[in-house]
């Protein structure tokens, strides 16, 4: 019932050189799931394959106006993205990006028909300290106090332990279904037919040798994917595991 998806988080890396690459490689792909790829804003306009879609690492609330070094949804749809990642946790860390600001940047791309890739996740401390589900149930109280149901199911929630990214030290297959369990079933005290349909991702230090076996857990439908993003052959067959 829910198409797998794996989407490339390109972070602050990348080249024109690297889009060519992945222009030219991920061209022939044979492969179930759909595919992103996150660049950063400035490498928009250098991809051209259709095999992939395109999507912002982050965009503004906001309408297009005054509000210098800013994105609108305009814009990043003007450049050919169909989605965008919000609420990553190294902005939220970064940029102090509240869960109320989160949650009107993911109602405001599903307004302009953009899919919010929306990224929840808790830091080791909160892990060790039991308060894993208490932290993620109020990201996503702040989703569903925001969004109405119908606009829940155009997004996609991602699963990130901030542990777990750019570490080397994924979540086990078992960890992740855990949480991915309890968001779905978060979403099914909602409206059961959203938590049915809504694609849940998991990402942290996804790469080639892992992929499967989270891919393959019931409520983990693909993956977010960081460092191994950046190598289109890497990425490749990340995306072939979630076949
Ligand atoms: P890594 O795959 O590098 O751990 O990053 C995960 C991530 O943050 C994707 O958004």
């Amino acid at each position: 019932i829910r198409q797998s998806l794996v989407a490339g988080n390109w972070k602050m890396n990348g080249s024109a050189a690297l889009v060519a690459d992945f222009n030219e490689k991920l061209k022939t792909v044979q492969c179930d799931a759909n595919i992103v790829v996150c660049s950063p804003s400035t490498l928009f306009h250098h991809f051209s394959a259709d095999a992939f879609s395109l999507g912002a690492q982050n965009v503004s609330h906001l309408d297009n106006g005054a509000h210098t070094g800013e994105l609108s949804l305009e814009m990043i749809k003007d450049a050919g993205c169909s989605y965008a990642i919000v609420g990553h946790s190294e902005r939220r860390e970064d940029q102090q990006e509240s869960n109320d600001l989160v949650a009107s940047k993911a109602k405001k791309c599903v307004e302009a028909g953009v899919t919010p890739i929306i990224c929840v996740g808790e830091s080791l401390e909160i892990r060790e300290a039991g308060n894993v589900e208490q932290f993620v149930g109020e990201q996503l109280d702040a989703l569903t106090s925001t969004l109405s149901v119908e606009e829940l199911s155009k997004s996609v929630i991602a699963y990130e332990p901030i542990w777990a990214i750019g570490t080397g030290k994924t979540a086990t297959p078992e960890q992740a279904q855990e949480v991915h369990e309890f968001i779905r079933g978060y979403f099914n005290k909602v409206d059961a037919d959203l938590a049915l349909k809504l694609p849940i991702l998991y990402g942290g230090s996804v790469k080639p040798d892992n992929a499967q076996t989270l891919f393959s857990q019931k409520d983990v439908d693909g993956g977010l994917i960081g460092g191994a993003s950046l190598k289109a052959e890497d990425f490749i067959s990340i995306c072939q595991a979630a076949n």
